[in-house]
């Protein structure tokens, strides 16, 4: 089966390429077979790409790319529920072997401690740009059909959703209404961060270096975020805090410029917490009032928490939310997604030049229908956390 590889991912000179990669067995007991339908693109892929920095599986010298993945139940062992035609995402992390690392133990790979966990199409695991997909029933997470035009996002919904967890679990230290939410970044996990604080009844401020008149800024604005385009100056984001009418109660930190940071957890708002979201690969130096930092951590009760990745509780709370999202702002999610791809297409994709997000069809979007199983949606989807 035709799958998008990058050639030589562990060795000198990786190369992206579309290449073969022998079609998975039948599946036993739990396992679950799946087609693709359908595979979003995001930074880490980008960094993979233009990097080289993916990890292919032990023993191999090819790494399959893809992780945020919408596909179709196709086969199943005897010993699953799952049934074919059921729309599903994948869960991306793997646990690690290790009897004493006991997140993975208990299902919460997302918090590993021995780093030896696997992603699936980043480190030292397969991902989903590949015609079939076979893994455990565990891993997949159904969606109702009535999803299918925005179910690709998943997985970075999972992230958001998994930083709202830990915000609220920070929170019960306190009685806290917030009121007020700052999105620091415009790329798609900001846009979903945002969407999600509308959601959530805050009002929400987006900061973002992208021009005023462009096409994540119009999103922004029309899901009723206040959009304000960056100044790359020194000082220019506490000048833009301090015209705020009040200090943020929640900042999500999604740019990955560390300085940012830093300069957030000042702004935050008393008893606030900053969640910082964005990565920061090589090295960058910058000097700091520590002191006056310190202060304002310890004399605010401010909370800083860094989260990466997403337990699979989070992907089924990430379905309901954009069902939700969908709900409220009709047509927002799908209006995402502003570049489709075919997989032969996807070794000469400019990573620098996608618009908003960028998605990999497997099979065309007006065939979907010919695999996904048709049902009476509302009452044939149910949902456990
Ligand atoms: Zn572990």
């Amino acid at each position: 089966m035709k799958s998008v590889k990058i050639l030589n991912a562990a060795g000198g000179s990786p190369k992206v390429a579309v290449a073969e990669h022998p079609e998975p067995a039948p599946p036993k007991d739990s396992e679950v077979l799946v087609r693709m339908l359908c595979v979003g693109l995001d930074g880490t892929d980008r960094e993979i790409v233009t990097e080289k920095y993916g990890q292919p599986p032990e023993g191999e010298a090819d790494l399959i790319l893809g992780h945020e993945a919408l596909g179709v139940v196709e086969r199943c062992g005897d010993r699953a529920g799952l049934q074919p035609g059921d729309l599903v995402a994948v869960v991306v992390r793997r646990p690690c072997r290790e009897p004493r690392c006991v997140n993975c133990r208990n299902g919460r790979s997302d918090y590993c401690q021995t780093g030896a966990f696997t992603e699936r199409g980043i480190k030292g695991a397969h991902g989903f740009l590949t015609e079939f997909v076979k893994d455990e029933e565990r891993y997949f997470v159904k969606l109702p059909p009535r999803a299918r035009s925005f179910g690709v996002l998943t997985e970075p919904q999972s992230i958001v959703e998994k930083v709202w967890d830990e915000i609220q679990r920070i929170q019960q230290r306190l009685i806290w209404q917030p009121r007020t939410a700052l999105v620091l970044g415009s790329g798609p996990l900001g846009m979903l961060a945002a969407i999600t604080c509308r959601c959530l009844g805050l009002d929400v401020r987006v900061w973002s270096l992208s021009p005023a008149d462009g096409p994540d800024a119009r999103w922004l604005e029309a899901i009723g975020a206040h959009y304000r385009e960056a100044d790359s100056s020194a000082g220019a984001f506490a000048d833009y805090v301090g015209t705020l009418p009040d200090k943020p109660d929640v900042i999500w930190e999604c740019t990955g410029y560390s300085p940012l940071a830093f300069e957030a957890m000042e702004a935050l708002a008393p008893n606030g917490v900053l969640a910082l979201l964005g990565v920061s690969p090589g090295e960058r130096r910058h000097e700091l009032d520590t002191n006056r930092l310190n202060m304002e951590l310890v004399l605010k009760n401010k909370c800083v928490v860094g989260s990466v990745n997403a337990a699979r509780s989070h992907f089924e709370t990430a379905v309901h939310r954009l069902l939700q999202m969908e709900q409220r702002f009709p047509g927002a999610l799908p209006r995402m997604i502003s570049e489709r791809f075919t997989l032969e297409q996807v070794p000469s994709i400019d990573f620098e030049r996608i618009t908003l997000k960028a998605v990999v069809d497997l099979i065309p979007p007006d065939r979907w229908d010919e695999w996904i199983r048709r049902e009476d949606e509302e009452i044939a989807y149910s949902f456990s956390v």
